[in-house]
């Protein structure tokens, strides 16, 4: 199956006008004969997005946010709407990420209104599930990931589905240095799919990533499973080398 490949670069709450100048020009010179089918997107901090989003006119890069309100518009003071995010530029953003999840106290219900708000605004929301050490042990880690998938998605119509994007990211694995391995990341992947086949959604056209201490020496393992079709990088996705290394990854 030919999907897209994409690999999503989450600077998180790192970064400058200045380190994103550097980093891009790495980028752009390191990137620069990149595999067309292979495509890349820029996650900065949303007070660099203006600043990302003209950097990259000329290249084949995509950019993103790392958040988005579950609300339209209106008196929310301090939030960013998806609408406001295209008009900044934004294909992508990030919805549901566990640090959202754990320290901004977002609930599944939270989670599926930011994917409704991010595909009414035009933009393809990267959803990020996973599950935590303890859920892992306890061997829930598949039902904690299906309940997340079904609960952000259940709205969504089946056609746009399509613009959707999951990212399966074990909460352990983030910023940890532990990576699942790539057996285990791609059994998950496959019930991922499966279960957005059940949802009625054409699963074989939807791109999944893995996301959790993903380096240039671990990429190539995972990028090569079949249910794996890039990767979400937060820690490598801050040094030009390293990231562009993990975008060249793919073998195929
Ligand atoms: C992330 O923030 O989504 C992530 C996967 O981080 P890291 O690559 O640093 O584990």
């Amino acid at each position: 199956m030919n999907r897209r490949k994409l690999v999503a670069a989450n600077w998180k709450m790192n970064g400058s006008r200045a380190l994103a100048d550097t980093l891009l020009g790495g980028l752009r010179e390191q990137l620069a004969g990149l595999d067309a089918s292979v495509e890349v997107a820029i996650i900065p901090p949303a007070v660099l997005l203006a600043d990302v989003s003209k950097q990259v006119v000329g290249t084949s890069f995509a950019v993103g946010a790392q958040n988005l309100s579950q609300w339209r518009a209106g008196a929310y003071t301090g939030e960013v709407s998806g609408d406001m995010l295209k008009d900044a530029g934004c294909q992508y953003v990030l919805v549901g990420h566990s640090e959202r999840r754990q320290l901004f106290a977002e609930s599944d219900e939270v989670v599926a209104a930011k994917v409704q708000q991010a595909l009414q605004a035009g933009l393809s929301p990267i959803l990020c599930v996973g599950e935590t050490l303890d859920e892992r042990e306890a061997g829930k880690a598949e039902a904690v990931v299906v309940s997340q998938v079904r609960a952000a998605l259940e709205s969504v119509a089946v056609a746009d589905m399509l613009r959707v994007v999951v990212a399966y990211e074990p909460v352990w694995a983030i910023g940890t240095g532990k990576t699942a391995t790539a057996e285990d990341a791609q059994r998950i992947h496959a019930v991922i799919r499966e279960t957005l086949a059940g949802m009625g959604a054409d699963a074989n056209l939807i791109v999944l990533l893995y996301g959790g201490s993903v380096k240039p020496d671990n990429a190539a393992e995972l990028f090569a499973q079949p249910d794996i079709d890039g990767g979400l990088i937060g820690g490598a996705s801050l040094d030009a080398n390293d990231f562009s290394r993990i975008c060249q990854s793919f073998t195929d």
